[in-house]
């Protein structure tokens, strides 16, 4: 499997970070050994010192897919959870500023936490998603999907032109404003609609 992660879907964040707003999806991926199931501890790296934490809405791919028209998109997913993308902000500004890939940044061994996946159609309204993450109890960042500059079913249809989807697939659907710097002894808690889907600690 892969993980699939936009950029700069949130113009409140884009503007945080001096980005551009984008005039259509930006992604990378992350590989599977980025993937830090079960609520189990993450440990800070050592190759940074300004890891920051990105709350996402995750989806998970329910269905194989290539060249998905936007109208069908919804049939190729049905169940969200909220995601971690950590990032190495040091590395990352470094290599945005040489103009090189930015994987050492983002894709490194557990850059990815998940939670509990739920079914999109037990939740009150699947287009206005409402999530935020708790740092050691304190509210770090508040979002909601209606604020996304593409929605899920316009980022699959962009995504799938390129990259074949497949079941099991996860898609990182981007980072409202808030980010911010992380350090050992956090515990993070994650929810989407006051349901708690993500809990654990860095070490
Ligand atoms: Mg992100």
């Amino acid at each position: 499997m892969k993980i699939v992660c936009i950029g700069r879907n949130y113009a409140a964040h884009a503007h945080e970070l001096s980005n551009a707003i984008p005039e259509s999806p930006v992604f990378f991926m992350k590989p599977d050994t980025a993937m830090l199931l079960k609520n189990n501890p993450f440990f800070y790296p050592s190759f940074t010192r300004d890891l920051h934490y990105e709350t996402e809405i995750v989806i998970k791919i329910s269905k194989n897919g290539r060249h998905i028209e936007q109208d069908f998109a919804h049939r190729y997913y049905n169940e969200v959870s909220v995601g971690i993308d950590f990032t190495a902000r040091d590395l990352q500004n470094n290599c945005k500023a040489k103009g090189l890939p930015w994987e050492i940044a983002k894709s490194f061994d557990q850059s990815a936490p998940v939670g509990t996946f739920i079914k999109l159609e037990t939740l009150p309204d699947p287009e206005n998603i409402h999530f935020w993450l708790d740092i050691n109890h304190e509210r770090k960042q508040t979002g909601t999907t209606l604020d996304m500059l593409f929605n899920f079913n316009q980022l699959i249809a962009y995504v799938s032109r390129f990259v074949t989807l497949r079941i099991g697939d996860f898609i990182f659907t981007g980072t409202p404003a808030g980010v911010g710097p992380t350090k050992i002894g956090d515990h993070f808690e994650a929810y989407i609609e006051d349901q708690k889907l993500l809990d654990f600690n860095v070490k």
